[in-house]
């Protein structure tokens, strides 16, 4: 079974026509902008002089969302999709539902509390005819709370060094994805995908854009400091091996020390021949090498797991976007 090196479907153009653009939207209890956010978005899309659909997803809200968003698609032929999660599974699994069920070329997210302007949407669609697989916003003046500010330029350094890819805002959700990248994302079918990471790490140009930022128009954020904790951890197993591999290097860090230890002991004993205390010492001395040891086993498991841990998460390792030359059509016509 090898889900590696698939030709990424983005030549159906039957079921997906090229110039189609998808707005995803994550809800989770946002009654009070969903409105507001519609009549801005609506002429936003319309003036685009392309096709278009939203698709938007509730993520399980227990207020009014669900029956608003199902007004909207019922006013808008066919346009405008609802997918109704079961309960809430948070905003990048929301995503990635949304991903599922978009069928366009170009794929833009976007909050539902208004602090992502719909009208930078012409925007992001401009740099990826550009020629840009992923386009980023980079919310330059942010109207967030101080300490979100902080923890979000920690986040970004991580992030750039992680997966490798610098950007100044993973966190920003307005962003517009080229259809093979959606679909690797979707086909990673990942359990805590931080979406705009995995994105980058399949993306051959990506470009960042400054767009603005608002507070948020009603409501609260969903977001308190555990979740965006949960959001770096996850973030960190989900791209490297640095924690657990660090291990072996404790271990290593401590059979050196030792060996040191053991060295200056020794010579101690031979300078100044046998001293009373001097078996506490050296069972020091065995003891770390036991401890030195231990991390190193431990370290090397890690590794094992890691390697296990690669390979069920199954992620490609190329993506073929097409293959040129013999097989495009028949040679001797
Ligand atoms: N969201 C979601 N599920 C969640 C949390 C958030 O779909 O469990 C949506 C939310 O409705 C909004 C977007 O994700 O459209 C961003 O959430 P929020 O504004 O709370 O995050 P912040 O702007 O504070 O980072
Ligand atoms: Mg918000």
């Amino acid at each position: 079974m090898n889900t590696q090196g698939k030709i990424s479907p983005i030549r159906e153009a039957v079921e997906r026509p090229s110039e189609l653009i998808s707005v995803v939207i994550p809800v989770y209890n946002e009654a009070g902008n969903l409105r507001a956010l519609w009549s801005r978005l609506k002429p936003v899309l319309e003036s685009l002089d392309r096709a278009w659909e939203v698709v938007f997803v509730d993520d399980g809200s227990s207020d009014q969302s669900l029956a608003i968003l199902r007004e909207f698609s019922a006013q808008a032929d066919g346009r405008v999709r609802v997918v109704e999660l079961a309960r809430n599974f948070g905003q990048h699994s929301a995503i990635l539902a949304g991903f599922r069920q978009s069928r366009g070329a170009i794929v833009v997210t976007l909050d539902a509390d208004l602090q992502n302007p719909p009208e930078e949407i012409p925007r992001l669609i401009e740099a990826i005819d550009a020629g840009n697989d992923v386009v980023g916003g980079w919310r330059e003046e942010r109207h967030d709370h101080p300490y979100r500010r902080i923890a979000s330029r920690m986040h970004n350094r991580l992030t750039s060094a992680i997966v490798g890819v610098p950007m100044h805002d993973y966190g920003c959700m307005l962003r517009a994805y080229r259809r093979h990248i959606v679909d690797t994302v979707v086909e990673c079918d990942e359990k805590a995908a931080f979406v705009p990471a995995l994105a980058n790490s399949f993306a051959k140009r990506v470009a960042e854009i400054p767009v603005s930022h608002a507070e948020r128009a009603a409501g609260e954020s969903k977001y308190n400091l555990l979740r965006l904790a949960t959001l770096s951890l996850n973030l960190i197993t989900g791209f490297s091996l640095v924690p657990i591999q660090a291990l072996s290097l404790v271990g290593l860090g401590i059979f050196l020390l030792d060996a040191l230890f053991a060295a200056i002991l020794f010579a101690h004993r031979i300078i100044y021949g046998p001293q009373q205390e001097g078996a506490v010492w050296t069972l020091f001395a065995v003891l770390f090498l036991f401890v030195g040891f231990i991390f190193l086993a431990l370290g090397l498991i890690g590794e094992y797991v890691g390697r296990i841990y690669i390979e069920v998460r199954r992620r490609p390792t190329y993506i073929v976007r097409a293959v040129h030359g013999a097989s495009d059509g028949d040679p001797h016509a």
